[in-house]
């Protein structure tokens, strides 16, 4: 079955690069795009469905390079918690009979919560990972399964994993975090990941797969570092993933122990740089001012070994840190993604501050461009996922399709629809989803959920999560002062 799009606007990918076509029109037929151009072109084939988009800006589907895919509790550290660990006692990581603070449901709960935010906000890949706050060394439940069911359930295209690593942090009495290692449990828990990756590949689909992801480059060894790698190869060069220096003690800490060498040279002398290797946030290396340390080879290794980085501006910059600086990366010639890690899993909202942050950084109009900022969520992150037939509409593509409605009177008057989309709109202007060929997200809703069902059970859950954060703290706080309000909160 043929099914065409009529836009106002359509971003094709022709000569290289994202091109506007003003009343243009894709057709795709099953999974596969088989014409992208002008509605009035002659050789536009006949489609057994029209989709007409007027007022609409038709996009190839936004790919999330990073995201959190479930309840986020970053949002409880807004505006205060500087240097503050969310409490994990070290009972509830010593003993592995101790329930977490959620159920298998609630697992369930979260996971379709974040597949049914990030459709609706335009991304139609995603590569997620999930919160270590309530875990020991590895996922301690169904979460990644439930992803997988929840992504299959809506038709996202979806790379899943099962989080490892060797020191389990804990909160001491006094607040302060301890690490406990252990390599077995490390290695179990990179097996753990491993039956994950088995798993998706049996259901031998082209919208889930697997990846391998040590949860921070400084809680593993460097033996769990290479073994990852050497299961990688085996598994046909598989995406790679890690956090890495995301915060400023992870770099103290490294040069500490390694007053020589930068935490890039550290990572190329044990083999985990690569292309299939994604590093998220990649933040305090050599040349940030921050460290205090002279810029050095760290970009120029990380481009030759075709590493892809992966920025995510919003959770940074909401703890009062600073990527330095997106330009300067990619003038080095560096894959860049851009991820949103946070809640909400909005990608328009993350770009431009990406660009915002990025100008203001630099004191320069000039940088962090539409164009530069907009690859990174669509060519930018299909790279670094290995997939050039994801992130732009060209014929033989994969039928990923986001269209964002510019319509609105509060998006004001056009005139260049992409500043309108990254400027002006936001993810909720988003309005058909279409994945491998399949409408997901029609008029803003998803398609076959119950939304205020959903965000009921998630409200559920979500209230859960908080009183078994707070119930955690062995200093005795009550809830208001763990995690104030935002403002004072009346009370008679
Ligand atoms: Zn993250």
């Amino acid at each position: 079955m043929k099914t065409r799009i009529n836009g106002d606007w359509v971003v094709a990918w022709l000569d290289g690069k994202h091109q506007v076509i003003s009343k243009g029109a894709v057709v795709f037929e099953d999974e596969e795009i088989v014409f992208v151009g002008l509605q009035a072109d002659p050789n536009c084939p006949v489609a057994d469905k029209v989709i007409y988009a007027s007022g609409k800006i038709v996009s190839p589907g936004l790919i999330n390079l990073h995201c959190i895919a479930n309840l986020d509790l970053q949002l409880l550290k807004m505006d205060s918690g500087d240097g503050e660990a969310f409490p994990k006692p070290k009972h509830f990581v010593m003993n592995e009979m101790e329930p977490s603070i959620w159920t298998d449901q609630d697992f369930v709960n979260s996971a379709e919560f974040s597949v049914a935010t990030l459709l609706k906000s335009g991304s139609t890949s995603f590569a997620s990972v999930t919160s270590s706050a309530t875990k020991r060394w590895s996922e301690a439940g169904p979460e990644p399964y439930a992803l997988a069911e929840a992504s299959e359930k809506m038709g996202a295209r979806a790379w899943l994993a099962a989080f490892f690593q060797e020191g389990c942090s804990y909160t001491d009495t006094d607040g302060s975090v301890g690490i406990i290692w252990d390599s077995k449990k490390g290695q179990s828990a990179l097996d753990k990941s491993l039956d994950l990756i088995k798993y998706l590949k049996l259901k031998d689909n082209d919208i889930l797969t697997g990846f391998l992801f040590p949860a921070r480059t400084d809680r593993c060894s460097d033996d769990l570092l290479k073994e990852t790698m050497r299961q990688s190869k085996q598994l046909g060069g598989l995406h790679v993933r890690s956090h890495f220096s995301e915060y400023l003690t992870e770099y103290t800490e490294f040069k500490s122990r390694n007053p020589k060498r930068t935490m890039i040279e550290w990572l190329d002398e044990v083999g985990f740089l690569g292309p299939n290797v994604c590093l998220t946030h990649c933040i305090y290396i050599a040349g940030h001012s921050d460290t205090g340390e002279e810029a050095k080879n760290d970009l120029s290794i990380l481009a030759d070994s075709e590493t892809s980085v992966c920025h995510c501006p919003v959770v940074i910059a909401r703890a009062g840190a600073v990527f330095e600086s997106f330009s300067r990366y990619l003038a080095a010639g560096i894959n860049m993604g851009i991820g949103t890690d946070t809640f909400p899993p909005d990608l328009i909202e993350e770009i431009r501050l990406a660009a915002l942050l990025n100008k203001a950084l630099k004191r320069s109009r000039n940088v962090g461009t539409v164009e530069e900022v907009y690859n990174a969520i669509t060519i930018g992150g299909a790279k670094a996922l290995g997939r050039e037939d994801l992130g732009r509409l060209a014929v033989g593509c994969k039928a990923d399709i986001s269209v964002f409605d510019l319509s609105d009177l509060a998006l004001g008057a056009i005139d260049d629809p992409m500043r309108t989309l990254i400027h002006v709109a936001t993810g909720r202007d988003c309005d058909t989803v279409i994945v491998n060929g399949k409408i997901v997200v029609e008029r803003g809703l998803v398609k076959g959920i119950d939304e205020s069902e959903l965000k009921g059970r998630a409200q559920t859950s979500w209230l859960k999560y908080k009183t078994g954060m707070a119930s955690w703290d062995s200093r005795g706080r009550d809830i208001d002062s763990m995690f104030p309000p935002s403002i004072s909160n009346f009370k008679m």
